[in-house]
């Protein structure tokens, strides 16, 4: 069979390949610690639960309009609001199933050959497969740890070109969790506005951030930045709801008319259930997304603390999300019998099986230096897999 060239030019999503190769492993009754999956450990809160069995007992099972429910529109509209002041109406939200499929709906509608889309490294495993996979050129631009992991104003500047369509922005980010502060996010904006620059921003993890301090999304600037911005968000993270399928873009007009088209033509709507559950969960109190938070912002402290402890080992702190990205690259160039670890994949593998700890190579992200564990599990977890990593570490020789 000759399949579409397409499919040649992608990989499977690193991230998902990571889980599926742990959860195989648990299967064979190997006690692997699975730091892959950037995925909350708790379960959905009750009342989301609840409006899900209320409308598949009152029979909300049907299709619904393809872009989604005017009451699920209206409930995100009023989060925008309240949370950064934004102001859209519905003909300017387009709910799809998950963000990733609202990235994908975006790169369908914005992207195509010839078109150069900026991504600042490290990045989120599917922006450049899903740039590539509707034939435009991701350009990776890198950010250093040193500099907080944010994109150099200058550095974006000198990236952008006639064939430019659009950047991502991810603060805070996957997998540095790193988070942009405001006066950051106006250098950006500045440049952005100079040069009519699309910015899709995808504030999936807005909500889960440490330390006071406090997500701003670049869209909440000014009108005019407002009018060259798509936010993207979801319940994924903020409500652990991973498997419900619910993400969004908020933006302009006719980008949201070619997304609500695209997504007519091809997915129809996000489950009508799954619609009703995150309506509940937006209208929903605060208290279980603090509970969820108080629980990373410990692991967290944890997690950077051991792993900043490890010989050669450096950690960014994150100011968000649920992930450390440690600088492991001191390791490279050791073998262990005769494992020779080379990067960030190898040391992966070695990870794997001799520690029996999950954890995905920074390569994935755009950086080889690094590995990425997710600290959405428990302390417990936690503890006993740097002890096995700190072990296997340490048995690596020149
Ligand atoms: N953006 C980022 C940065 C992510 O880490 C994820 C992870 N799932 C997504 C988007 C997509 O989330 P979902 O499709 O579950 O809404
Ligand atoms: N975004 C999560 C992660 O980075 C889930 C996996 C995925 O969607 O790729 O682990």
């Amino acid at each position: 069979m000759k399949l579409a060239q397409r499919v040649g030019r992608i990989q499977p999503s690193a991230t998902l390949a990571t889980a599926a190769r742990a959860k195989a492993l648990v299967a064979q009754g190997i006690d692997v610690i699975d730091f892959g999956l950037g995925e909350p450990d708790f379960d959905t809160p009750d009342p989301i639960k609840d409006a899900a069995i209320d409308a598949i007992r009152a029979g909300f099972t049907k299709y619904t309009a393809p872009s989604g429910t005017d009451e699920l529109k209206q409930a995100i509209i009023r989060r925008l609001e309240a949370d950064q002041g934004l102001r859209y109406q519905p003909n300017e939200i387009v709910v799809s199933c998950g963000a990733k499929h609202t990235l994908y709906n975006l790169a369908q509608a914005l992207f195509e050959q010839g078109d150069e889309v900026i991504i600042p490294a490290p990045y989120w495993v599917s922006y450049p497969d899903q740039v590539v996979l509707n034939d435009a050129t991701p350009v990776i631009v890198p950010t250093q740890a040193e500099d907080g992991y944010t994109l150099d104003p200058r550095r974006l500047e000198s990236a952008i070109t006639p064939r430019t369509k659009a950047l991502i922005l991810n603060s805070p980010s996957n997998p540095t969790g790193a988070g942009y502060a405001r006066a950051q996010l106006e250098r950006i904006a500045e440049v952005a506005l100079r040069h009519r620059l699309l910015v899709i921003s995808d504030e999936i993890y807005g909500q889960i951030v440490y330390d006071g301090f406090r997500h701003v999304s670049i869209a909440s600037l000014s009108p005019e930045m407002k009018a060259l911005t798509v936010v993207v968000d979801g319940v994924s993270k903020t409500y652990a709801m991973t498997g419900w399928r619910i993400g969004w873009a908020a933006g302009p007009a006719a980008l949201m008319t070619a997304v609500a088209n695209i997504q007519s033509q091809s997915t129809s709507n996000p489950a009508s259930i799954s619609q009703k559950a995150a309506v509940a969960a937006l209208n929903g109190p605060r208290a279980s997304i603090d509970r969820m938070v108080a629980e990373f912002a410990a692991r967290r402290n944890e997690m950077v603390r051991r792993l900043s402890a490890m010989p050669g080992v450096s950690c960014f702190q994150p100011q968000g999300a649920f992930y450390a990205f440690p600088d492991v690259s001191s390791c490279y160039g050791r073998h262990h019998n005769a494992t020779a670890v080379t990067g960030s994949q190898s040391l992966t593998t070695y990870l794997i099986e001799e520690a029996r700890i999950a954890v995905v190579a920074g390569a994935a992200f755009g950086d080889d230096r690094c590995i990425r564990l997710s600290y959405a599990t428990s302390l417990d977890h936690i503890r006993r897999g740097l002890d096995r990593m700190d072990a296997a570490l340490a048995k690596l020789k020149k």
